[in-house]
């Protein structure tokens, strides 16, 4: 599909000028210095030639086909010029022009427009505000781009919304000695979206890793199905930003006031196998190491060592990073005696000491490759003068183009000294990096990479709770929006919730004190009193919660206060079993604009209002989903329990998580809803508050 776009056979510039440092002499220069294969066509009515090149006065002048074609002019041309470039079949055009949605309403309007106009051409629109794309295939050479790093032909696909964070990435990429395949930065992006570009890069044979920057998405949903499709063929790393609008409200409905609790974009790259970077220069470092080695099977590192320090600081950053560094086996350990020198030690890390020679290395790196304990190799290497390390280099060169394993090198050199060593390290595809810390991230990052990608290929979906009645919660809420709620009264919140098969405490809405009691000795006393009133939020703040009532005459009482003192027309009373002890927890969901919603764990109480110890995830949320929450809040030992205390129904909460999911999954209409708190204990749970918003 977007073929012609990376592929162009003849490029036109309308805007193309003798002006330096205009867009349009800097794209046509690119071009020409980048050697591109195919005729360029700049076209201005004002000039007879460009950069050298013959100017055409417009692009229906132009002899030949164009495929591809950038307008460069103020945008207010732009639309014309659509039409022209249409008229002439032109069926790709880069609008590198700026002054449209990002300058407000009327640059909006002009996008609209030339959409409308580009449609009726068939004509695809690459921008506006934008680069433009790069594709370094010797035989082609496409530079449509004003920007100024001239990369080498490699595997690294760059999709970046962003420019100047494109740009970024590029230059890194090229100053670690790296090629590039493609890249694109796209702008306004008003038709050609981020998915169409990963899914073609997806398919693109030459592309080996796909580097990511986008700020927001469109379609959050396609986004999601494109990523997931392609993640599976090969990796992608992204750069975490932009935070979803829903997400800081999400934690800022909560009655904590976990408002500035960031959630981004992470969520759905982790839910779709795209890896997740926080740091440019380690993406970057790491798309070098993907490009250049295979990927591990597992997280098991063997480290290979010619000095002590740097090993202790890897094996810190390896471990860190929930890396395993194992023992060698028997039969390892014992050719590493039989290999190494005397003084050598032979456990991993494996340290060959300083003095060693190219057959010690050898014979290391053939045991940490055979090792069937050990997934990957992580090696120190500082060039010792009085060592032959272009021979040490070449056995390293060697090993690593055999691809048994992926390794990294932590390279400590004089670089102008051992130009010798590192260009024969480069040649055999060896990632070098010049400190302990960042060779040991970026093997975590293959490592994660890949584990990530496994669990999302072998994902099971959501469970389905086929014991819930879906049609009768429709219709509760169904009656609550006819009558103009957009917030349910207790008695349909908890009829909700039965539905569903969400546990809660045994409850029953009332209005009168007389009432109040009858319900209570049904249900057993001790029981709690509680306000319902639609404009009642935090019931506790204004005394709408009585616990511990242990007889008829404490539930007439509570009910009396109440009444006197909470002004609500609607006031109703709830009555609920009381239930002591338990560890409380927050369980609450959230309308993600084009995504579902995002379904929230935490502890209760100071974890989550203090220390926003929270974990999110987005619908459908499946059990695996739900155990990997509870597992990543930093208060999980409280939950598992600890010195000899016995932890809390783990699988209870699990299920109330996938309930929870399946139930604003069924019911769209629910803009927002949370449990607080949920009681935990040993062998159940129960939801004891519970809100829920249309
Ligand atoms: P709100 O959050 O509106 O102030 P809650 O219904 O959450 O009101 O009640 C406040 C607190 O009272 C809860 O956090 C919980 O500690 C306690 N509580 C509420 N209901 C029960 C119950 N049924 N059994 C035991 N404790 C309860
Ligand atoms: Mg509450």
């Amino acid at each position: 599909m977007l073929d012609k776009l990376f592929n162009p056979k003849s490029v036109a510039i309308i805007g193309a000028s003798q002006k330096a440092l205009s867009i349009g002499n800097v794209i046509t220069n690119n071009l020409l210095k980048y050697s591109y294969k195919g005729p360029i066509y700049p076209i201005n009515p004002k000039a007879d030639e460009v950069c050298g090149l013959k100017c055409y006065p417009s692009v229906s002048a132009v002899p030949g086909d164009i495929d591809l074609a950038h307008i460069s002019i103020p945008a207010k041309f732009t639309p014309d010029a659509i039409d022209e470039c249409g008229k002439k079949g032109i069926k790709f055009v880069i609008v590198n022009s700026a002054g449209f949605k990002e300058i407000g309403e009327e640059g909006l309007f002009l996008e609209q427009e030339i959409v409308r106009r580009a449609r009726q051409y068939g004509m695809r629109i690459f921008g506006p505000n934008c680069q433009g794309i790069i594709n370094t295939d010797p035989e082609l050479k496409a530079y449509c781009d004003f920007t100024f790093t001239y990369p080498k032909e490699g595997s690294i696909s760059i999709v970046a919304q962003s420019g100047g964070v494109g740009t970024i990435f590029m230059q890194a990429i090229h100053d670690l000695g790296m090629g590039m395949r493609f890249y694109a930065s796209n702008g306004n992006a008003c038709d050609i979206s981020i998915p169409e570009v990963l899914r073609y890069y997806g398919n693109d044979e030459k592309t080996k890793v796909i580097i990511l920057y986008a700020e927001g998405f469109a379609d959050p949903a396609e986004f999601m199905e494109v990523a997931r499709e392609v993640a599976a063929k090969k990796p992608i790393l992204a750069m975490r930003s932009g935070r979803t609008e829903a997400g800081a409200k999400a934690a800022a409905s909560h009655t904590g006031g976990l408002a500035g609790v960031g959630l981004s974009t992470e969520l759905i790259f982790r839910k779709t196998g795209i890896l997740t970077f926080h740091d440019v220069e380690e993406m970057s470092q790491a798309a070098m190491a993907f490009a250049l080695q295979p990927v591990p099977k597992g997280n098991r590192v063997g480290l290979l060592t010619d000095t002590g320090g740097p090993a202790v600081i890897a094996t810190d950053e390896l471990c860190d990073a929930k890396l395993v560094i194992p023992r060698l086996s028997e039969k390892g350990t014992e050719t590493l005696r039989e290999k190494l020198f005397a003084e050598a030690s032979v456990k991993n890390p494996v340290d060959v000491l300083a003095t060693a020679g190219a057959q010690h290395y050898r014979a290391a790196l053939d045991v940490l490759m055979e090792e069937p304990e050990i997934d990957s190799v992580y090696i120190n290497f500082v060039t010792p003068p009085f060592v032959d390390c272009e021979a040490v280099a070449r056995e390293m060169a060697d090993v690593s183009k055999k691809a048994i394993k992926p390794m990294v090198c932590n390279y400590m050199t004089d670089y102008p000294q051992w130009e010798g060593t590192t260009a024969i390290l480069r040649e055999g595809g060896i990632p070098l990096y010049n400190f302990p810390e960042m060779a040991a991230k970026v093997l975590a990052a293959l490592t994660n990479c890949n584990a990530l990608r496994q669990k999302v290929a072998s994902a099971k979906g959501p469970e389905v709770f086929g014991d819930v009645d879906r049609a009768a919660a429709a219709g509760v809420i169904q009656n609550a929006l006819q009558s103009g709620k957009t917030m349910l009264g207790a008695d349909e919140v908890y009829t909700v919730l039965g539905c569903y098969g969400i546990p809660v405490a045994d409850w029953n809405v009332v209005t009168t004190a007389e009432e109040a009691a009858v319900a209570a000795s049904q249900i057993g006393f001790p029981v709690v009193v509680k306000g319902d009133a639609a404009s009642l939020v935090h019931k506790s703040d204004v005394g709408g919660v009585a616990v511990n009532l242990p007889d008829a005459d404490a539930v007439r009482n509570a009910v009396a206060k109440m009444k006197k003192n909470i002004q609500a027309e609607d006031l109703h009373f709830l009555v609920q079993k009381f239930i002591p002890g338990g560890t409380e927890i927050i369980i609450g969901a959230k309308q993600e604009k084009g995504l579902g919603h995002l379904v929230m764990f935490g502890l209760g109480g100071i974890m989550v209002e203090v220390l926003k110890d929270v974990a999110f995830e987005l619908t459908p949320v499946s059990s695996d989903e739900a155990k990997t929450m509870l597992a990543s809040v930093k208060s999980y030992p409280l939950l598992a329990g600890f010195r000899g205390q016995k932890g809390v129904d783990q699988e209870g909460i699990v299920e109330l998580l996938c309930r929870i999911s399946q139930l604003v999954t069924d019911l769209p209409m629910i803009r927002e809803m949370d449990l607080n708190p949920v009681k935990a204990f040993e062998d159940k749970v129960f939801a004891v508050d519970a809100r829920i918003l249309l």
